[in-house]
């Protein structure tokens, strides 16, 4: 039955999948190996036209197709510069690279799905759009997607339908298994970063007064932008500005003449997004100039805030309530971290939920410690599942 959730033998290749994918991690953009082992899977569950989608992403459609109604489910495929050190059977073979974001486990419930929806395409009276996207951990994947037409249609030799939802899940280490989390409207944050460069006029160390110092100046508008948060916005709307790098200056006894400051600036409104770069600029310009220098500011919008569709997301905790193995559905979790996803819910309706799959002790994503509890896995994957039988039921 398309809609029963998986068995024992499903859910011991699921994560057999994962372990394989765990092993052979690739960084952003460079998922060859990951590709082609997905695409010898897939065909090896019987899935045809298989295409490679947005450089080494890959796209596949399934259902009867005798109706538009059409869904996307998307899991992203990349790990992350990371030295893994969790000591597991099946840790990367690969120094230096680590799936330490639990894309191995999106891709493998998603196959997992995937090898159901294939064996009951016929009960599918539309079209699911099964994708596997690259380039989530900044490589921006889902744009590369997009760009070859995976909602248009374009990407099937322009006979592909059109794209009317989208769902994806990530799992999330700090709740623990059994939790599924699908907050109504912005839920991750838009993602912008910046670069300023400071310039003063350098000196000698002792001789303050005949130079114009880019560290001193550099340093109010590190302090100077602190102020967008508590000044400029309206507190109840969240914003972060972080200065992540600071690099200036060659000796003790020399006074900088310049310094480059990186940062990044997270934030769910539209409104106070397109104000963001102004208000950063003029805080830097007229900061520097109050100390001699000035500043030359670069600013880049990069990744849209991601906005679950309220009644989307009222159907996958309606689905997560009747799932098994899920103990809590918890519709209030938000963060300031950005997600890919949101350039494809922000074209077309959907929902990303996030699957808890560690607990509150449990090491944050992204570390070399990262671990996935397993048993989360299949609470995921039958969610998704739900999810697609739900969605082609009303
Ligand atoms: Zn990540
Ligand atoms: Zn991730």
């Amino acid at each position: 039955m398309l809609s029963a959730p998986l068995t024992s033998t499903e859910i011991a290749n699921l994560v057999h999948w994962r372990r394989c994918l765990h092993q052979e991690p690739e960084l952003s953009l460079e998922e060859h190996d990951t590709q082609a082992w997905l695409q010898q899977t897939l065909a090896a569950m019987g899935a045809r036209d298989v295409r490679q989608v947005g450089g080494t992403g890959l796209a596949l459609r399934l259902g009867r197709g005798e109706t538009d109604r059409t869904l996307l489910l998307r899991a992203d495929m990349d790990a992350l510069p990371v030295d893994e050190q969790t000591g597991l059977d099946f840790a990367s073979r690969r120094p230096g690279h680590m799936h330490a974001c639990g894309h191995d486990g999106h891709m493998a419930s998603l196959l997992a799905v995937t090898r159901r929806l294939l064996a009951h395409s016929d009960e599918i009276p539309g079209h699911v759009i099964v994708a596997f996207q690259p380039g989530e951990e900044g490589g921006r994947g889902a744009v590369k997607m997009i760009d070859d037409g995976l909602l248009d249609g374009r990407w099937l030799a322009g006979r592909g339908p059109k794209v009317q939802a989208a769902y994806g899940l990530h799992l999330w280490s700090p709740l623990p298994v059994g939790v599924i989390s699908c907050a109504s409207g912005p839920t991750m944050a838009a993602v912008d970063d910046f670069s300023i460069v400071v310039r003063g006029r350098g000196g000698h160390g002792a001789l303050p007064h005949t130079a114009d110092d880019a560290i001193v100046a550099a340093s109010h508008i590190v302090v100077a932008l602190q102020s967008i948060a508590s000044r400029r916005t309206d507190p109840l709307e969240p914003v972060v500005v972080t200065v992540g790098s600071f690099h200036g200056g060659s000796a003790f006894n020399v006074i900088a003449e310049e310094v480059v400051l990186r940062g990044t600036v997270r934030s769910f409104g539209k409104t106070l997004g397109e104000n963001l770069p102004n208000w950063l600029t003029q805080i830097a310009q007229a900061t520097a100039t109050a100390h001699g220098a000035t500043a030359e500011v670069t600013y880049q919008r990069f990744t849209v805030a991601l906005r679950n569709d309220p009644a989307m997301a009222d159907r996958i905790a309606r689905v997560a309530q009747a799932t098994p193995g899920v103990t809590l559905v918890d519709r209030e979790l938000r963060m300031m971290a950005g997600e890919d996803m949101a350039f494809f819910l922000d074209a077309v309706p959907g929902c990303f939920f996030f699957v808890g799959c560690g607990g509150p002790h449990a090491e944050p994503h992204h570390s070399p410690r990262f671990v996935v509890d397993e048993a989360a896995l299949p609470v995921g994957a039958n969610v998704l599942l739900g999810a697609v039988v739900d969605f082609f039921s009303a």
